[in-house]
C-alpha cells in the first residue's frame, strides 16, 4: 500500500520584506498564490527512511536527511511515537531553488502522505504547526489557494482570489534564499525599511480576478536583491514584456521570473517568445489559485 500526495508551487504576488530582526529573520507580509505546477510525493512502507527523486532537476535534489520530505517524515514520526519506516519518492516538476517553494511543497506533501499512510489523522492545525517547524513556506504548501502570510510567512490568513494565468521562466542555476536576504540587507543598509504590510490595492485586485488590475499591484521587495545577484534577469523581463506579458516579477527570492498574462493564448505566446529569446533555461505555464497538498485517489 502507498499514498501519493500532489502539491503545488507558489508565487508571491506581494512580498513585503522588513528589516532583519536581531535573530536575523526578516518580518514578511506576503501574499501567496498556489499555481498549477505540481510535485507528487509517494510514501510507501519500507525498512528505513529513504528518498528517491525523478524529474528534470532531480540531480539537484538532496536524497539524504536534509531533504525536506525526509525531515517531514521524521518530525511526524517523532510526534506520533512511530518509526519513520517509509520510502518517499518525489516526482519533481517544480523548479529547484527557483523561489517557487519546491522543497517546502515536498515537505508538506510528505507530511500529509505519511499522516495518511500511518493512519494518524493528525488534526489540521497540528499539521500546520509541524509545517511551520519545517520552514516558513511549508504551511502555505499544505493550505494552498491564496493567503496572506505574516511573521516569517508562516502565519496564514486565506484571501479571496480570482483565477490568473502565468508563465514562469526558469533560469539556469538556482539562487540561495539566504544569499538573497543578505543582499537585501546590504542594499538597504543605512536606510529605513518600513514595516511590511499587505497592500489593500493588491488584495482588491486579486479578489477581482482582473489581470489588468493585478498587473500594476504586483510587488516583490526582494526583487532588487535578486536582480543585483543576477543582472541577466532584466533581459528575461524584457523578453516576456516584449511578447505581451502584462507584468513581470521575480518569483520569491528568484531566479525564476513570473509573467502575468491575460489568458492561455497569451501564456503560449509569451512562453514561446521567452524560449526563443535564450534568456532562460525553460518555461512553464500555469494558473492559480489551486488547492494545497491533496491525497490522490489510490
Ligand atoms: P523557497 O521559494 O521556499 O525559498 P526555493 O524554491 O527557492 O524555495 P527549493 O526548491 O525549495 O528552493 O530548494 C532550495 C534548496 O533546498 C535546494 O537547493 C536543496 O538543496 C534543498 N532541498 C531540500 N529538500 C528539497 C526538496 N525536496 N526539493 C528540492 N530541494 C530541496
Amino acid at each position: 500500500m502507498s499514498v501519493t500526495v500532489r502539491v503545488p508551487a507558489k508565487v508571491n504576488v506581494q512580498l513585503g520584506v522588513g528589516a532583519a530582526r536581531p535573530d536575523g529573520f526578516h518580518p514578511l507580509a506576503t501574499v501567496f498564490l498556489a499555481v498549477s505546477l505540481f510535485d507528487e510525493v509517494t510514501a510507501t512502507p519500507a525498512a528505513e527512511l529513504t528518498v528517491t527523486c525523478e524529474g528534470p532537476d532531480a540531480d539537484q535534489v538532496p536524497l539524504d536527511r536534509t531533504n525536506l520530505a525526509a525531515r517531514a517524515a521524521e518530525v511526524l514520526a517523532a510526534r506520533a511515537g512511530v518509526e519513520p519506516a517509509v520510502h518517499l519518492h518525489i516526482a519533481k516538476n517544480i523548479p529547484v531553488a527557483g523561489g517557487m517553494a519546491g522543497g517546502s511543497a515536498d515537505g508538506a506533501a510528505a507530511l500529509l502522505a505519511c499522516d495518511t499512510l500511518w493512519g494518524l489523522d493528525t488534526p489540521r492545525t497540528e499539521l500546520l504547526d509541524l509545517c511551520a517547524e519545517l520552514g516558513s513556506d511549508v504551511p502555505f504548501s499544505l493550505l494552498g489557494g491564496a493567503a496572506l502570510g505574516t511573521g516569517r510567512g508562516e502565519l496564514l490568513t486565506p484571501v479571496d482570489a480570482g483565477s490568473f494565468h502565468w508563465v514562469f521562466a526558469v533560469a539556469d542555476g538556482g539562487l540561495s534564499t539566504p544569499a538573497v536576504f543578505r543582499e537585501f540587507d546590504r542594499l538597504t543598509a543605512g536606510t529605513t525599511v518600513p514595516e511590511p504590510e499587505a497592500s489593500p490595492a493588491l488584495l482588491a485586485a486579486l479578489a477581482s480576478g482582473d489581470p489588468d488590475r493585478l498587473a500594476p499591484a504586483l510587488s516583490n521587495g526582494l526583487q532588487a536583491a535578486s536582480l543585483s545577484l543576477r543582472p541577466a534577469l532584466a533581459d528575461t523581463f524584457a523578453a516576456g514584456i516584449g511578447a505581451g506579458a502584462l507584468a513581470a516579477l521575480v518569483s520569491g527570492s528568484g531566479p525564476t521570473t513570473a509573467f502575468l498574462v491575460r489568458d492561455e493564448e497569451g501564456a503560449a505566446k509569451v512562453a514561446a517568445a521567452l524560449e526563443a529569446s535564450g534568456t532562460c533555461r525553460t518555461t512553464r505555464t500555469a494558473s492559480g489559485p489551486v488547492p494545497g497538498a491533496t491525497v490522490l485517489p489510490a
